[in-house]
This record gives C-alpha cells, sequence and structure tokens, in this order.
C-alpha cells in the first residue's frame, strides 16, 4: 500500500523518470512515511545576498550575469565553463557532467547562484554551485532544503515528490511524544514538524523542527532500551545459593578470590578492585548480572573476569562459567592463563573451540553438562547447539566488539537467566554507552598496572622506512622484540592496489634483507590454529625475534617482552585498531615504541614532528587527521570519541561495527545533551507507569503499537 501512495505521489509529480524512482529505492525509499523522513541536510537561506567578493569567508549567495561561456579538455571529456558577475566580480561555474547546462545559462541572462567558491588557477570558481531564475528566486521562501541525494535522483523532483506526500499526509500524523514534553522544551507536534523540516517558513522554525524530530528519535530509542532493561530484571528470579563466609569478613572477596589474589605477584589496581566489588555485588544481588566492564588496552580485566567467574563457581549449589573471546589465539591465551591461575586453586576448567573434534569434544561436552567442568574458555564454539550447560551462571565475553549483539541472546539461552559480564578494550564512548548498552551497568577501570610507561609514538613516511627499521634492529640487539603489521595478507589478495605491502612477501623480506640476524615468523588468520599456537609460543618464548602480522595480534595478544610495534601503512587502519595494535606493546617495564609508517601518496607531506595545526590543507585527509590523533593521544576513551566524529554518524549504525544502532536524524556524539535528557525522561516515565497507561503517556503505546519507526539493528 505504501509503495501504491509512492507511486501516486510519484505520478503527480509529472515525470516517468524511472532513475528517480530508482534512486529512491537505493536510498531505502519505498513507501510515503520513508519519503517525508528523508529529512534534508540542511537548509540553504537564498536571501542572504553574500557577493562574489566575499567567497573566502562563506557560501556565495548572489545574483549574476552570464557574460560567457568557454570549454576546459576535448572531445567526451569537455567540461563547460560559464562565465559570470555581480557587481563586486567574477566568477567561474565549472560544469561537470552538466553540458547541457550551456542552454539554460544563455550569455546575458540572470540568476541567483549559490555554492562554495574557492581560487583556483586564477580565478574564483565552483564546481559545487546551484542556481535559480530570477522568477523561482522571487516565488520561493528563500529558503532550500538540501538533500542527500543519490545518483539519478535530483533535488527539485525530491522536492516536488515530498510536497506532496506532506499535502496529503501531514496533518494526519499523531504526535509521538507526549505533551508534556512538546510544551516543556517548546518542540513542534508531530505533523508541524514534518512539513517545517522540509519546508519551514524560517531557519529558526526548521532547527525547531529538526530539534524536535531529533529528540523524538532519541526518545524512542531509549524506550526501546529502558523496556528491555525492565523486562530482564522482571522474568528473572536467580536460583537460590550460599556463598562459603570469607575468612576475613573485612575482605570483599570470597575464599576462592581471596586465594587467587594472594597467588598473584601483583596488587590489583584499584580499578580492577572496584570492578570486582562491583560485580561481586551484582552476582550476590537478586537479578542477573549484565555488566559491561570497560578499560583501556592493558588494563587488567582479564584477571577481573577470573575474580567473577570464581564467584560463579563458589556458591553451594556450584555453578559454571563460559569465558568467551573471539580468536582462537586470545581465547587459548586465557585458557593458559586459567590454568596456571586457577587450576591450583582446584578449579576444573577445559578449553573448547571449532578445532575441538569428534572424540575429545564429546567427552568434553558430556563433563559440561554434567556439570564435572567449573571454567569452559574458548571461541564462540562455547555456544553451540550441541554444547548444554550443568549450571551456566556466569558469561564473559571478551572483546565484545567483536561479536554481533544478536549472539548474545543465543548465549543468554544456555543457562537459566546468567550473570552476563561484556567487556571491552574499546572504550565505548558514553554516548553509545548509552545507547548499544542503555540496559546495562558499566564498570571502568581507569588506572593501568604500576610502572607501565606510556608508549613513545613516531610517524614516519615510507620512504623514511629504513630509519624504523635501525631503530627497530637496536631494540632486537638489546634482547627485545618486535611486530610488524601489515594491512593485508599475501599480494594477490587485492587488486589493483599498487604498491601495498603485505605480510607474505614482508616476511621474506625482513627475514633476509633488513634482519637477517634475527628469527621472523609469519602470523595471519588464514594459518591453521596448531600453528598459529606454535609460533605464538616461538615468539612468547623469546625464540622468534619478530612477528609479521596482519591485525590478528590486535586483539589480547600478551607479550610483555615486545617493545616494537611497527605498523606499515598506517594509514589504512582504522583507529581503533591502531590503539589496539599499539597496546601490544607497552606490557613490560621497559620503554616501548610504536612506529605509524605511512605512504606517501596518501598524505604527502613528511608528517613527522609536525603538531595537528601545522598540518596544511592537503595533509588534513582522514588518514592525516587520524595519525596525528595516535601521536597526540594515548587514552583510549579519547580516540575512540575523536573516531566516532571521524566516522561521523551514518558509520556508527549498521554495519561494518554490528550491534551499532542505526538512527536517521539524532547523531549520538552531537546530540549527547538530548540524549541525556530524553534517557531521563523516559526512565523517570518508565518508573511510574511502564505500562503507558497514563493519558499524557498513551502516545508512547500507540506509536509502539504502529511499529518502531527506526530501526534498533542492535538492540
Ligand atoms: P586487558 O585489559 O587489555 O585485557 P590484560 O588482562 O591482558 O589486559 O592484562 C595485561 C597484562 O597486565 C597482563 O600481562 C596481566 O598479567 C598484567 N596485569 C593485570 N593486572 C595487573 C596488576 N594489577 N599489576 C600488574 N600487572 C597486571
Ligand atoms: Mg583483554
Amino acid at each position: 500500500m505504501f509503495l501504491r501512495e509512492l507511486t501516486q505521489a510519484y505520478e503527480w509529480a509529472g515525470r516517468k523518470d524511472s532513475a528517480a524512482l530508482a534512486g529512491l529505492t537505493r536510498i531505502g525509499i519505498n513507501s510515503v512515511a520513508g519519503l517525508l523522513c528523508h529529512y534534508p541536510r540542511k537548509m540553504e537561506d537564498t536571501t542572504r545576498i553574500v557577493p562574489i567578493k566575499d567567497f573566502g569567508i562563506s557560501q556565495i549567495c548572489t545574483d549574476v550575469q552570464v557574460i560567457a561561456h568557454a570549454w576546459i579538455g576535448f572531445g567526451r571529456m569537455r567540461t563547460l565553463k560559464v562565465l559570470v558577475e555581480d557587481n563586486t566580480g567574477t566568477a567561474a561555474l565549472v560544469c561537470f557532467n552538466r553540458s547541457f547546462l550551456k542552454d539554460k545559462f544563455v550569455v546575458g541572462s540572470r540568476f541567483r547562484i549559490w555554492g562554495k567558491f574557492h581560487y583556483k588557477y586564477g580565478e574564483i570558481q565552483s564546481s559545487d554551485f546551484d542556481y535559480e531564475t530570477p522568477e523561482e528566486a522571487a516565488n520561493s521562501s528563500g529558503l532550500l532544503p538540501i538533500y542527500p541525494l543519490t545518483e539519478g535522483l535530483k533535488s527539485p523532483v525530491l522536492q516536488r515528490l515530498v510536497k506532496h506526500a506532506l499535502e496529503e499526509y501531514a496533518a494526519s500524523l499523531d504526535d509521538e511524544l507526549p505533551q508534556e514534553i512538546i510544551l516543556r522544551d517548546g518542540l513542534l507536534h508531530k505533523s508541524r514538524a514534518i512539513a517545517a523540516i522540509h519546508f519551514p517558513s524560517s531557519i529558526p522554525e526548521f532547527e525547531t523542527a529538526r530539534r524536535t524530530l531529533i529528540y523524538e528519535e532519541l526518545f524512542y530509542l531509549e524506550v526501546m532500551i529502558g523496556m528491555r532493561a525492565l523486562e530482564r530484571r522482571k522474568n528473572a528470579a536467580l536460583p537460590p545459593s550460599t556463598l562459603p563466609s570469607s575468612p576475613s569478613p573485612s575482605s570483599p572477596f570470597s575464599p576462592l578470590q581471596q586465594r587467587l589474589i594472594e597467588r598473584l605477584p601483583f596488587d590489583l589496581t584499584a580499578g580492577q578492585i572496584t570492578a570486582a566489588e562491583e560485580i561481586n555485588q551484582d552476582m550476590d544481588g537478586n537479578y542477573p548480572m549484565a555488566r559491561l566492564l570497560q578499560g583501556d588496552v592493558g588494563s587488567g580485566k582479564t584477571l577481573v573476569s577470573f575474580l567473577a567467574a570464581l564467584r560463579a563457581v563458589e556458591p553451594v549449589p556450584g555453578g559454571q562459567a563460559a569465558i568467551m573471546a573471539p580468536t582462537e589465539l586470545l581465547a587459548r591465551q586465557h585458557a593458559e592463563n586459567a590454568a596456571r591461575l586457577l587450576e591450583p586453586l582446584g578449579i576444573r576448567l577445559c578449553f573448547l573451540t571449532g578445532n575441538v573434534k569428534a572424540a575429545g569434544r564429546a567427552i568434553l561436552l558430556k563433563r559440561l553438562s554434567e556439570g564435572e567442568i567449573d571454567i569452559v574458555v574458548g571461541t564462540h564454539a562455547l555456544f553451540s547447539k550441541d554444547v548444554i550447560y550443568k549450571n551456566l551462571r556466569l558469561v564473559v565475553i571478551d572483546e565484545q566488539h567483536r561479536f554481533g549483539v544478536t549472539q548474545r541472546s543465543l548465549i543468554m539461552s544456555k543457562g537459566k537467566n546468567p550473570n552476563l559480564l561484556m567487556m571491552s578494550a574499546t572504550p565505548i564512548p558514553r554516548t553509545l554507552a548509552l545507547t548499544v548498552f542503555g540496559d546495562m551497568d558499566v564498570s571502568v577501570i581507569r588506572d593501568m598496572p604500576p610502572g607501565r610507561k606510556p608508549v613513545k609514538t613516531h610517524l614516519a613516511k615510507e620512504s623514511n622506512e629504513k630509519k624504523v627499521y635501525d631503530f627497530v634492529r637496536k631494540e632486537l640487539a638489546a634482547g627485545r622484540q618486535a611486530y610488524f603489521v601489515y594491512p593485508l595478507i599475501g599480494d594477490n589478495e587485492v587488486q589493483n592496489v599498487k604498491d601495498l605491502k603485505d605480510a607474505v612477501s614482508m616476511t621474506e623480506r625482513l627475514s633476509r634483507e633488513i634482519f637477517p640476524n634475527y628469527k621472523t615468523a609469519l602470523i595471519h588468520s588464514k594459518i591453521d590454529e596448531e600453528e598459529k599456537q606454535r609460533i605464538m609460543n616461538g615468539f612468547r618464548k623469546g625464540e622468534i625475534n619478530i612477528l609479521a602480522a596482519t591485525s590478528v595480534v590486535e586483539v589480547g595478544v600478551d607479550v610483555p617482552n615486545a617493545s616494537c610495534m611497527v605498523i606499515e601503512h598506517a594509514e589504512r587502519f582504522g583507529l581503533s585498531s591502531l590503539h589496539q595494535l599499539r597496546g601490544r606493546v607497552g606490557r613490560g617495564q621497559d620503554q616501548s615504541y610504536c612506529f605509524l609508517i605511512y605512504s606517501d601518496q596518501n598524505i604527502p607531506s613528511d608528517l613527522f614532528g609536525k603538531k595537528p595545526e601545522e598540518l596544511s590543507e592537503e595533509d588534513r585527509t582522514k588518514e592525516g587527521k587520524r595519525l596525528m590523533v595516535m601521536l597526540e593521544n594515548s587514552d583510549g576513551f579519547i580516540i575512540a570519541e575523536k573516531d566516532l566524529i571521524f566516522r561521523g554518524p551514518g558509520q556508527i549504525t549498521g554495519t561494518e561495527q554490528s550491534g551499532y544502532i542505526s538512527l536517521g536524524i539524532a547523531d549520538p556524539v552531537n546530540d549527547a545533551a538530548e540524549l541525556e535528557r530524553a534517557r531521563t525522561d523516559v526512565f523517570a516515565i518508565l518508573e511510574t507507569d511502564p505500562g503507558f497507561l497514563l493519558s499524557g503517556h498513551q502516545c508512547i503505546a500507540e506509536t509502539l503499537k504502529r511499529a518502531p519507526h527506526f530501526s534498533s539493528a542492535g538492540l
């Protein structure tokens, strides 16, 4: 039905232009509602005249006369150039793929033009401009919606479609926000907001419409989150059990936990103690824990999860704990640590991944289901269909950002309301913590184990790589070890990428040419697990000096003697990967180094020793800025915030980072204040009226019934 309505609206627009319809479909618009919710990016004020001579300050918006045409290039590559003037100067309009404008911009005719202009090739020019005829300018409100467009979909077509849809439907839109809030915050009613976001009567009205729709979107996001949190508490009574009392009554830790702590060669950090106490409180509570443990790379989260696991095992009757890591490499490392630290306490451990096969696996599963295993460490294989737990009381998910959130419910179904501890070394900015993890409690470890020195970071151009190799050679000579990380496994992996170093061929070069006196080994995701294990053991023992790798070493790997992390083509890695990779060094007492080598073609000048404010226009590519962030910051929380800002709200959504939420108009970073307000409002409502029965809240119940108008992919 929606599609039919749209087609009607579309025919009204008077065009049989299938490209436009295809364009709409491509951006996911297949209903009138979708069309109305395709909000403009911004509103252009075409009444505020900025003459050509002021092109440097902002956008030009001025009335001009066409004075001449010219052509750049030849044949099919020919590009039209239109020279125009107002009474302050002349400018050139470069019409890429718009040669048809030749007939429109007749010499002598007048237009209103606007767009960004630059001084280039001796003239003021723009290739990104828009225009209206004087008649159009006289008839318009002076405000022009700028839509995020797609190929084949031009702004005027879209505007006509939206106008028609508004005339037909806008009046019948019901408010989705409680009146009380609309009044309190001076927001618009829904029908007015939708009309004004597309065709406002003034810029302030547009802003209010935006504010309304942003708030509304965040409000319903928090409604979803809040309802989910309530749900979790409601249907989750935990089976009773008793915890043996602690030998020293003043200690917040249970006997087994106490014994583990006493066995450690170091003291817990304050952050670890607090996190462990918070977890203990949760696990002794009336409903299951759902806690996110955040702590920068190297802050010692693994140990906290072991303490939590003991708390699950120790009560009578005893429970089981499952610790899940995203890669086999990391799972194995955890299993080895657990064996070292927990087995001496009498804990029965096992290790389970997809690679544990046949007979061994059958025995293991039997022991798990009969409760003869206390703690199991592994990959997502821990939650395959055939794995049955006797009494799963705690699930730990390490490096949670590596797992899709959809897996969460599968995991939880393995036990009777098990406690959940998610751990993240990619710190989640507060705004995201309020959204994606909004129904969870959060513990943060802010301190690092004592004695760690911050990693010294250097940027180096590819052409200066020799200096980096020389430096690393000195470190190797002093008995230290190094990682070299590449964006590709082999040179046949990606076509059309020239001059890109890959792990396979560089392993050759590193061992033959660059460091012939040292042992280099290669590790990447396609190497089989036994081999990986052999290599990691060799590296851990110091028999291998250099590990050439892809970003498989990004998470978890813990070899304190490694002091150098060299990342080649660093500009190709995302900020969170870079931060994770750098976190592989600086884990011991000695000074460690991270070298970010970048290709000259992506960032033209030498960034080495530069401050961000010294970046030239050309250096300010996304890549250039990312590397500067790495140079200037070591705090993972700040890096994660910057990462969000660089990637923009669109990127937070959906795809690559499974589990993030797609929002339409709101941006959890920029609209953080709105987000907090929406959260407070929603949680206050849920507190008193969780069923939305009061008359002021019925609009919420109605809206939820009509189907949520945003996609909550990650929830
Ligand atoms: P992450 O939080 O990144 O998972 P890990 O749990 O891998 O960090 O810990 C990093 C390293 O720090 C490990 O070698 C671990 O043994 C060590 N460690 C953990 N806690 C402490 C502490 N309180 N004091 C000193 N070293 C610690
Ligand atoms: Mg870890």
